[in-house]
């Protein structure tokens, strides 16, 4: 991994303040910040890095988000995990002062976009869902240009060293593979040294190399102590990067809490999803030992159980007696998925 100063949103830079800098606005270590200095308490401050109470927000008649609350502790990197469609890229425009909200309180690292929105842009990396760089600008010159939007920060070659992008350097955005361009949005996120980072769907259509290498950085960022908001549609992404995650559906937060926490919540760790040739009571499927929920996707029952040992064998033995089979069957270990449908009665994707 490259190097962690690339990564941390704590230290400050070593290099020298340019012109047009006001970061002079800014109580130095071990100050005070008082309301009317300009900015609220940087790392550590009691405040969370994202506050959100009854947002709304419509685009004609449809209504994206739907009275959203959300908080974003300093540090932590909390995933907005939800299907196509469910707010949250709207939800983290809002956040990122490219949409206003039509409702609600909206409050980043303390400040509102209406009042700080200067001093708020220079805190934060973000990282859009498609970033269109110039496809005939080389990587080293991209990432200088995005390094002089901030006072202070990285240098380029720390930059490259940390989304592993050293080789590529004087290549051609456009020659770039769809992974090595995803490294550059986010070493574009990281050039101003941000506090917070959004990420939209970091890893959507990258291969499984390519989306480790960005869980690398990502994970790195955070323990720098960084602060990340992450949106996804995968649950293996949000189960390994985010520290507490919101389930989100119809412009809603439905559940919230640690993968682990969500997971246990479904009251066993194991799935058993199977289809029955002959169609079984879930009544009588719920009493079998062991289960502790039982679902309908379509004609496919899904069982949620502790111990799989106990409850397999006594699924297959009441289907012989009731003289049905099972026409599939498979076990996985309970995920977020899981807690989506025992929720929605629907996946999270349909792939
Ligand atoms: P995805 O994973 O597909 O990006 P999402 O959870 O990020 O989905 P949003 O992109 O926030 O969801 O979309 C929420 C709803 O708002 C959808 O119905 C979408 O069609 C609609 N929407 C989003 N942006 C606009 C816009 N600029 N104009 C009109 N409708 C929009």
């Amino acid at each position: 991994m490259g190097n962690p100063i690339v990564a941390s949103p704590l230290r400050s830079s070593t290099e020298p303040p340019r012109p047009g800098d006001d970061q002079s606005r800014r109580p130095g270590d071990g100050e005070v910040w008082h309301s009317g200095d300009g900015e609220p308490p940087g790392p550590g401050g009691a405040e969370p890095a994202i506050l959100v109470r009854g947002l709304h927000k419509r685009y004609g008649d449809v209504h994206a988000v739907q009275g959203l609350d959300l908080e974003v502790r300093r540090g932590e990197c909390y995933g907005l995990l939800g299907p196509n469609g469910a707010g949250k890229t709207t939800t983290v425009e809002v956040l990122e002062g490219l949409t206003r909200a039509d409702d609600g309180e909206v409050r980043v690292l303390g400040m509102t976009w209406g009042q700080q929105g200067k001093a708020l842009r220079r805190r934060l990396g973000i990282q859009l869902q498609e970033t269109r760089f110039t496809e005939k600008v080389r990587v080293d010159e991209t990432l200088r240009l995005f390094r002089s939007f901030y006072p202070s920060g990285p240098s380029v070659e720390e930059l490259l060293d940390h989304v592993q992008l050293q080789e590529k350097r004087r290549s051609y955005v456009r020659d770039l593979s769809g992974g090595q361009r995803q490294r550059l949005s986010v070493a574009c996120a990281l050039a101003g040294n941000p506090e917070l980072l959004f990420l939209d769907e970091p890893t959507t259509g990258l291969d499984p190399q390519s989306r480790r290498a960005l869980w690398e950085i990502v994970e790195s960022f955070r323990e720098a102590g960084g602060t990340i908001l992450l949106t996804t549609h995968f649950m293996d992404e949000a189960e390994r990067l985010a520290d507490r995650v919101g389930i989100m559906d119809r412009g809603r937060i439905l559940e919230e809490g640690s993968p682990a926490e969500l997971i246990r919540g479904l009251g066993g760790a194991h799935v058993i999803e199977f289809e029955p040739s002959n169609p079984v009571p879930e009544e009588e499927l719920a009493s079998l030992p062991g289960v502790q929920m039982v679902r309908s996707r379509g004609d496919t029952r899904l069982l949620t159980c502790r111990e799989l040992h106990r409850t397999l064998p006594a699924l297959v033995t009441r289907m012989a007696e009731r003289g049905g089979e099972l026409t599939s069957l498979h076990t996985h270990r309970a995920t977020l998925d899981d807690v989506f449908l025992a929720r929605t009665g629907r996946q999270l994707r349909d792939d």
